[in-house]
């Protein structure tokens, strides 16, 4: 769904207006606020492009927690099983369980999944995308009808 530049709007009747001499798709209503030269039917360009600078919604990551290598040891010293015996239990080399266990080598999802079940442990954590935090995005663009509230104001 297209959306008015001016007041942010979700409308399918948008209209090429020309607004403080910028050309704008708006709404009827903020049609008012400069001169009209068409009606748009269809997404235009800058329509397409401004539904592409929506925020999209972003799954979760899973992850491999970031004490593993702590985790795992406690788990062995729990067993009391020495770390060759221990590697064994859990199906792996030792050479990997000890360097695990330092924290030089991080297992794959599935491998810390697997280890998850076989000890009970939780190993893996969903992290939140940290690159994009909707909030600011959202905060950080002003529409015209903002800007011209702002405007106002002052
Ligand atoms: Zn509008």
């Amino acid at each position: 769904m297209p959306s008015c530049e001016m007041c942010g709007k979700e409308t399918e009747d948008l209209f090429k207006a020309r607004i403080e001499g910028t050309e704008m798709a708006v709404c009827r209503p903020c049609t008012k606020y400069g001169k009209v030269f068409s009606s748009i039917k269809q997404r235009d360009e800058k329509t397409k492009k401004f539904s592409l600078t929506q925020p999209k919604e972003e799954k979760p990551e899973e992850t491999v927690i970031e004490n593993f290598s702590q985790l795992i040891r406690k788990a062995r010293e729990n067993s009391g099983l020495i770390q060759e015996d221990f590697a064994k239990k859990i199906n792996e080399k030792l050479s990997i369980l000890q360097k695990m266990e330092a924290g030089l080598f991080l297992p794959s999802l599935d491998n810390a999944k697997k280890l998850e079940r076989m000890l009970g442990l939780k190993l893996v954590v969903l992290s939140e995308n940290k690159a994009a935090p909707q909030e600011t995005a959202k905060s950080g663009e002003l529409t015209l009808g903002d800007v011209i509230k702002i405007r106002k104001r002052n």
